[in-house]
């Protein structure tokens, strides 16, 4: 059988521990034998980072900004025990950070669904996606611990000198308080990136402050994302049948949780921060939720959205068997490998994307899963090794 051939590189970025292996084994097993896969790599593998002095991760952000899709291994963020474990220069900086900053985008999560593996939430159908901004509010405050009567201002000095002055309070005695910013820049390509989002996976999208409450912060929000949709997006929404729809956050709670899903939800920093939690929970595992980064400019980095599963990889290296599940990293690469077909107009691509993910879902249908999904699966299953899961996958995919 010829293998499906591909215009531009898709760039691979490498990672580390459990997921570095099932990487290694699903290019083998799932993707080589029917693509002729280019790529573009770069190892960001804790090792090669210190190597580099974490270089290869800003050149992997620069490489996904010139060919405009990415994908990528879940990698160790280093922390004191791991400076030690690999004798690190530095105790390096979130790889997932750095790229979104140079990208300037913001996350997409949404959960994988399988039948027999049922939401805590009843009426829920298809996914919930939810795209958190991930600058400023709480994430970046001052705070002070008023220590007894006096007054506490709102101050802002412009550079000519002129200053607005508020006041927030009348201490009579202790007390706190904490000041928090955002950008416009910062909310325009968190608005850009919700759109060309929603207009890319065609579903609606739902926005949600408290801008009744929070009437010039959470207000700013508000008006930033219905300027954008009103002069760059509405017709196109429309074109594509979704609509746009912005509400208070406590009337989001209680539509997204009476809704069947299938629907985009963007919330502000910490909104979604809590929400993502709980949406993942309530369907039913982290081995299950892709991550996708989508900056403001269309350009996109998918992920599985777990981490390196250290401890299934400490296990493997004693030599035990792991029953690590992949499925989260494989729709990775069909994501990527989808995006690519897309933008470079290779039906056959796109059309394998859709073929490798039916052969996985087809897999867990008939009854054959990882560990983690046979402890929740609702129905005869028979738990296999990660490596015996991807040839099940590859058999359905060659037939
Ligand atoms: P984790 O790798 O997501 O794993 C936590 C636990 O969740 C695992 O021990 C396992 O539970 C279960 N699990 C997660 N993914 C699974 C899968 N695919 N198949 C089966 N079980 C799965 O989180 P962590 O242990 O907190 O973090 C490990 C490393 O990952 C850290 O160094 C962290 O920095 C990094 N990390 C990276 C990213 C990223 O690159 N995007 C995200 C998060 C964390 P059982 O052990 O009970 O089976
Ligand atoms: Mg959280």
């Amino acid at each position: 059988m010829a293998k499906i051939q591909m215009k531009t590189p898709l760039v691979e970025m490498d990672g580390d521990e459990m997921t570095r292996i099932l990487w290694g084994q699903i290019k083998e097993i799932l993707i080589c034998p029917f693509v002729d896969l280019k790529t573009e790599y770069y190892d960001l593998g804790l090792k090669h980072r210190d190597e580099t002095n974490d270089q290869v991760t800003i050149d992997s952000a620069n490489a996904a900004k010139k060919y405009g899709v990415a994908v990528k291994c879940a990698t160790i963020t280093p922390n004191a025990q791991r400076v030690e474990e690999y004798n690190l220069k530095e105790m390096w900086k979130s790889p997932n950070g750095t790229i979104r900053a140079i990208l300037d985008g913001t996350v997409f999560r949404a959960p994988i669904l399988v039948n027999g593996v049922h939401p805590a939430v009843r009426s829920w159908k298809k996914p919930i996606t939810i795209a958190r901004h991930a600058y400023g509010d709480v994430y970046k405050n001052s705070e002070i611990r008023i220590p007894g009567a006096g007054k506490a201002e709102l101050v802002y000095t412009g550079e000519d000198g002129e200053s607005i002055r508020q006041t927030i309070f009348d201490f009579k005695g202790p007390g706190i308080i904490q000041g928090i910013h955002n950008l416009d820049k910062s909310i325009e390509s968190f608005a850009h990136s919700c759109f060309q989002y929603a207009l890319s996976v065609k579903q609606d999208l739902w926005f949600s402050t408290k801008d009744t409450i929070s009437k010039t912060y959470d207000h700013r929000f508000k008006d930033i994302f219905a300027e954008i949709y009103e002069a760059e997006y509405k017709k196109q929404f429309e074109e594509a049948g979704i609509t746009y729809f912005y509400t208070l956050i406590d009337d989001a709670v209680a539509r997204v949780v009476r809704s069947e899903g299938g629907f985009i939800w963007a919330c502000k920093n910490y909104d979604g921060d809590v929400m993502s939690d709980m949406i993942a929970t309530a369907f039913g595992s982290l081995a299950m939720m892709t991550s996708v980064l989508v900056s403001p400019n269309g350009q996109f980095e998918y992920e599985a959205a777990h981490g390196t599963v250290t401890r299934h990889y400490y296990r493997y290296l004693k030599g035990e068997e792991t029953s690590t599940n992949p499925v989260a990293t494989i729709f990775a690469w069909s994501g990527a490998l989808r995006k690519r077909g897309e933008l470079d107009g290779l039906d056959d691509l796109t059309k394998f994307a859709d073929t490798l993910e039916k052969a996985t879902m087809d897999t867990i249908n008939a009854g054959i899963m990882t560990k983690d999904l046979a402890n929740m699966y609702d129905g005869e299953a028979k738990a296999v090794n990660s490596t015996a899961f991807m040839k099940e996958i590859a058999a359905r995919i060659q037939a």
